[in-house]
């Protein structure tokens, strides 16, 4: 399991997380849903460290994650977000492959061909020598996916993975997430996507301004909300 316990963030005065709870089982998929600006990314970001929380701690099966080394723990939790990140000059394998051989330490051969076999898992193996600037943006994102993958890690982040594309190619996005949830991935997924968040997440949070207002299953958090401030929300978004 992945857990969140009692995290408080700060930027200067601005208290963004302020006592987050949040846990997700091993092979459950967890979706965090909430307005702009209610600290939803800032959690991801603590916790992979790439933000360090002024309070809480982090348990990866159990293990706080704050004193392990950094890089190893992005190894370990694999992280997609809106925009892609990929080297525009290197070629879509070369992407996948980059990070076999700089963090898995890889030899050349090794890590082109499970780079391969990576992007054949989303489809896209016929565009392995392509630059990205030639896909589209959902391809481009399915990429960065095999690219997280290629890590094997153990958690998979997903920060509005589908926020930046265009309609007709969010599907696809969805369907190769939906893909990993059912295949047993752990993922902690923040979405605007409310079809995602009810049909395939396990447990829902719903975030309001750094605080974790109420969570539980699908069903509960959709179709029975308990607090005004979750039944504004969904009357504005659905
Ligand atoms: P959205 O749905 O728009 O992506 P969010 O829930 O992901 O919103 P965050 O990006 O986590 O929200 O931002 C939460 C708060 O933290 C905002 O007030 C934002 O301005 C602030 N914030 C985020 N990152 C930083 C930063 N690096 N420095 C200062 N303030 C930041
Ligand atoms: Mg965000």
């Amino acid at each position: 399991s992945l857990e969140a316990k009692g995290i408080h963030l700060s930027f200067g005065s601005n208290h963004v997380l302020r006592g987050i709870d949040l846990r997700v089982e091993k092979g459950r998929t967890a979706s965090v849903i909430g307005p702009s600006g209610s600290g939803k990314s800032t959690l991801l970001r603590v916790m992979n460290r790439l933000i360090e929380p002024d309070e809480g701690d982090i348990l990866l099966d159990g293990n706080s994650v704050l004193r392990e080394n950094p890089d190893e723990l992005r190894r370990r939790i694999g992280m997609v977000f809106q925009q892609f990140n990929l080297f525009p000059h290197k070629t879509v394998v070369e992407n996948v492959s980059f990070a076999l051989r700089k963090l898995r330490k890889l030899p050349k051969d090794q890590a082109r061909s499970e780079a391969l076999a990576q992007l054949d898992l989303v489809g896209l193996k016929h565009k392995a020598d392509a630059r990205p600037g030639n896909l589209s943006g959902g391809q481009q994102q399915r990429v960065a996916i095999a690219r997280a993958l290629a890590m094997k890690p153990e958690v998979m982040f997903f920060d509005e993975a589908t926020s930046a594309l265009d309609p007709e190619l969010v599907k696809g996005v969805l369907a190769l997430m939906a893909d990993l949830a059912k295949g047993g991935m752990t993922m902690v997924v923040v979405t605007h996507e409310m079809g995602f968040s009810r049909n395939v997440s396990d447990t829902v949070t719903f975030m309001d301004r750094g605080v974790v207002v109420e969570t539980g299953a699908p069903e509960q958090v959709f179709d029975s909300p308990r607090t005004d401030r979750l039944q504004r929300f969904l009357s504005d978004v659905l």
